[in-house]
């Protein structure tokens, strides 16, 4: 395959087949062949450049496959300096061995994206995985959070932070990332979103969004996959401690999971994906002996502005979802100039709400969460701070 980048087009009303055309047109005269020569063209990656606003570009890349003729000949001929031989990273499984009756299965701890897509996986490659979590399916779920935004009550096990889907379900839904993927992970997990009803655009938009509308169905789509693959989801089970054995060679051995309920599962592995605001469940894995550390975080307030505003100083216009400019982002960063401390924008979320995203009484977190349209004409952002265990540190990892 070839791959064609920085392939820019100017914004314009274009159907699907007037964008598929206009591109084979673009990567084929750069390559200095026909446009009959290429056999599939298709769009790896998109972005918008607003560097000389408010003249926009649509920037593609592109991979391209052709009908005759020899892909290093041909680059060697064109001699353009944004074409490349390429192949697509895909994601292998690091294990060939297969679950087998007799063996224990292993057990998950919470629904979030990180137990989500590990029992994926793993029920994909026959290992039959128990997931157990604390909160509601996120059908119920949803009904949780509806009546806590309306009139405050709030479920300690189901809400915006806890529950299947965990606590990505209710925010902007951005699925990029600026860590490196030499595994092709990122990819798996965005292919099983669209497998899953996710729309197909989050494959190559360099700021891929679901929005939550459609995420708490992708979730019950995931779910209902792992399922089907010999796993098992249970909800409203919490799990209160790791069962621990005395083991002559290791000192304690794992040996299962125990649950609020009393009931105790054996288990050999043990996935803790508990995220970040299991407080309780972090306390008494503490207290059982568990070792931990410390880490920083961050830590700050959410500021909103109308979405206008936010689209003119990024594209010295209106955003237009006809042309294919959608409500614009941004992001920000500064120094103290006295503490020598970094503040930075941090989740910014176009055209969605601030919410109360809390999971404790007497506590309260926001967040942003936006649907698919990102239509509400706002705009909010995180402003956050860092702080590490020197700021907050007393020596206990769970100081912070
Ligand atoms: C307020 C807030 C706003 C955020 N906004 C964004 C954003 O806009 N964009 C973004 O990309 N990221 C955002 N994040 C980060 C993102 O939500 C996390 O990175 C992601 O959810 C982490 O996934 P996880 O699976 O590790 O944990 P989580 O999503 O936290 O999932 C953990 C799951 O474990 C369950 N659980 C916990 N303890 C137990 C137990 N003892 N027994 C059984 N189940 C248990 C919980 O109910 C939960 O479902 C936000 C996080 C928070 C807290």
């Amino acid at each position: 395959m070839i791959r064609v980048d920085e392939i820019r087009l100017p914004l314009a009303e274009r159907t699907a087949e007037e964008l598929q055309g206009a591109l084979t047109e673009r990567a084929s005269k750069l390559l200095r062949i026909t446009t009959g020569e290429i056999g599939t063209l298709r769009i790896l990656r998109h972005a918008i450049d607003a560097r000389k606003k408010p003249v926009l570009f649509h920037v593609y890349s592109v991979a391209v496959t052709l009908d005759r003729g020899d892909e290093q000949k041909i680059l060697k001929r064109a001699r353009c300096d944004k074409a490349r031989r390429w192949e697509e990273q895909q994601y292998s499984f690091p294990c060939e061995k297969k679950w087998e009756l007799g063996d224990s299965r292993p057990v998950i701890i919470g629904a979030g994206p990180a137990g989500l897509f590990a029992a994926w996986e793993l029920a994909r490659h026959g290992f039959r995985p128990i997931v157990l979590e604390r909160g509601a399916a996120v059908e119920e779920r949803l009904e949780a959070v509806a009546a806590f935004w309306a009139d405050g009550t709030l479920l300690p096990d189901s809400n915006v932070q806890f529950g299947e889907g965990g606590a990505g379900t209710f925010s902007d839904g951005k699925l990029n990332t600026g860590v490196k993927d030499p595994q092709g992970r990122g990819r798996e997990v965005l292919e099983v979103f669209v497998q899953n009803g996710a729309p197909a655009d989050i494959l190559t938009e360099a700021k891929p969004h679901i929005g939550t509308d459609i995420l708490t169905r992708v979730v019950k789509g995931i779910r209902e996959d792992i399922i089907a693959h010999g796993g098992e989801v249970r909800f409203h089970a919490q799990v209160t401690a790791l069962v621990m054995r005395e083991d002559d060679r290791t000192g304690k051995r794992l040996c299962g999971v125990r649950m609020s309920t009393g009931e105790e599962l054996s288990a050999d592995t043990v996935i803790l994906a508990v995220g970040h605001s299991a407080r309780d469940t972090f306390e008494t894995l503490y207290e059982q002996g568990i070792h931990m550390e410390a880490k920083a975080f961050a830590v700050g307030l959410r500021v909103e502005h109308p979405q206008a505003l936010i689209d003119r100083s990024q594209y010295g216009r209106e955003a237009d979802d006809k042309v294919g400019l959608p409500a614009a982002d941004y992001k920000l960063t500064a120094r103290d100039p006295v503490s020598g401390r970094g503040v930075y924008s941090f989740c910014m979320c176009p055209g969605g709400f601030v919410v109360n995203a809390s999971s404790e009484p007497e506590r309260l977190v926001v967040n942003g969460m936006s649907d698919r349209a990102r239509d509400s004409g706002r705009a909010n952002s995180a402003i956050v701070v860092t702080v590490s265990p020197e700021d907050y540190g007393d020596g206990s990892p769970l100081s912070g």
